[in-house]
Formats: structure tokens, C-alpha cells, sequence
């Protein structure tokens, strides 16, 4: 899948094992899978202690953040093979309500085991100090794991105004169109970056994603892209999107 004018699409949410518990596959199968659909890169996103993490939360920091980055060292590797652009960050979860953390590396994370009591305020001040940014996950998701939703404008740089398990006709789970529909008009009045990922947890791929007009070098040349406001559409894999969420075209349409 090639997006006209943007041809260098990147999953930004995505989870493997053993990081994410809730995940069906390896980093590398996962890395596999997008090479094969056309992806210039995938950002791994595994859930965080605060979420559904794959690793025992028991472990001293520094194992457990080895553990936790498994999936992301196999993807690299396959990465480096294939010529698929493979980043790092994490999906954290506070009592159901998540944000992406991206721009930040793993031995950041082992050298600031104090991230892991930070409150929302406080994790935006750490991820800001280290040069990383937040983005509020699937704001208007309803589901059992989320008791309410709450929202934190002030403590993100972005929303994920498209999710594709929300909207693509593929997703086989939190399907509801509508809810990536309020995370849009959520972002616009706040006048926050939008970006799109999958959720991704097995290797039937949705498609989804932020697409640039040049390759990325690193996943902080990522964050500096989506804040600077550099020009890139946004897809759920069905149809793409311009950078405000607003509809461009529906793939099936145009794709050759
Ligand atoms: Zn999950
Ligand atoms: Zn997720």
C-alpha cells in the first residue's frame, strides 16, 4: 500500500509479545508483516506497567525494561534486514485512560524509574524534559478496560484522531467510527497535532498510520515532524486523511 505524494507511511501503534499482553505476535513477526504491506516503518507501542504489560511488574526496573523492549530489539533486527524503519515508544495506561510516548529511548526509561509513579501532569513534564512527546491514545474509546473518559488538552502535544481499529473496515474489535470522528473534533478545538495508527496486536495488519512525503530518520525526527507541522496525510487504511482529519480519499478508489 503506497499513498499518492506521501509514500513513506509509518504505524505508530503497535504491540508485540512479550511486551503487551494482549499481543498475538513477535516484534519481528509484526516487522515481517508491515514490510510486506508496504511500510516504511512501524513504531512499537507495547503496553506500559500502567497498562496491560506483558512483563512481571515484580522484575528490578532495569530487567524489566529489558523485557519490555524484547519486542522491539527483534523487530530492529529484522528491520535492519528488510529496510523497515523500526522505533521505539510505549502506550501508557493510567486506570484505563492511554497516551503514546514516543522520542524518548529505553535507557532513558531505565535511568528515570520515576516516570512510573508520575501522575499525567507529571509524566508531560518528563517526557517533555527528555525531549519526547504525548499523545493522547483513542480519546472516545467506550470499553470495559476504560471506566470513564478523560481528557488532559493541556498535558499532550497530540490526539490519535484515527485509530483503525475504530474505523477500518478490517478491525475486528472496538469497531465505531464515530469515536475516531469525536477524537478529530477534539484535536481541531484544541488545535492539537492529529495523528493515526493501528492498535495493532496481530499480524493482520489494518493499515493504518501517519504517511510522510520523505523517509524518517528516528522516532524523534517523528516527534519533530508531527509538532513542527511538516506536511503528511493520515490513513485508517481505508481512505486518506489530511493532517486536520478531514477526508481526502477512499484508498480503494485509487489504489492501482
Ligand atoms: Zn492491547
Ligand atoms: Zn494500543
Amino acid at each position: 500500500m503506497t499513498i499518492k505524494d506521501y509514500p513513506y507511511l509509518y504505524e505508530t501503534h503497535l504491540h508485540t509479545l512479550p511486551g503487551s499482553a494482549c499481543a498475538h505476535n513477535s516484534g519481528a513477526e509484526m516487522a515481517e508483516a508491515a514490510h510486506l504491506m508496504g511500510y516504511a516503518g512501524i513504531i512499537i507501542t507495547d503496553h506500559n506497567w500502567g497498562g496491560n504489560t506483558g512483563i512481571d511488574r515484580a522484575l528490578p526496573w532495569e530487567q524489566w525494561v529489558d523485557g519490555f523492549i524484547t519486542g522491539y530489539e527483534d523487530a530492529l533486527e529484522y528491520g535492519r534486514k528488510h529496510d523497515l524503519d523500526v522505533f521505539w515508544g510505549y502506550e501508557a495506561g493510567y486506570e484505563g485512560t492511554e497516551f503514546l510516548i514516543y522520542g524518548i529511548t529505553p535507557d532513558w526509561l531505565k535511568a528515570h524509574p520515576e516516570i512510573r509513579s508520575a501522575d499525567v501532569k507529571e509524566q508531560y513534564r518528563l517526557i517533555h524534559e527528555a525531549g519526547g512527546m504525548v499523545i493522547h491514545a483513542h480519546p472516545f474509546r467506550e470499553a470495559g478496560y476504560i471506566p470513564e473518559i478523560r481528557l488532559y488538552p493541556e498535558y499532550v502535544d497530540g490526539v490519535e484522531g484515527i485509530n483503525a481499529a475504530h474505523s477500518s473496515s478490517r478491525s475486528k474489535g472496538h469497531h465505531n467510527p464515530e469515536y475516531d470522528r469525536r477524537a478529530i473534533r477534539y484535536a481541531n478545538e484544541h488545535d492539537l497535532p492529529i495523528t493515526a495508527g493501528s492498535d495493532i496486536h496481530t499480524t493482520n495488519l489494518l493499515g493504518g498510520g501517519v504517511s510522510f512525503k520523505r523517509r524518517l530518520t528516528s522516532v524523534q525526527d517523528y516527534c519533530r515532524a508531527i509538532l513542527s507541522g511538516e506536511d503528511y496525510v493520515l490513513t485508517n487504511g481505508d481512505a486518506v486523511y489530511d493532517k486536520r482529519g478531514t477526508l481526502l480519499y477512499k484508498l480503494a478508489e485509487t489504489r492501482l
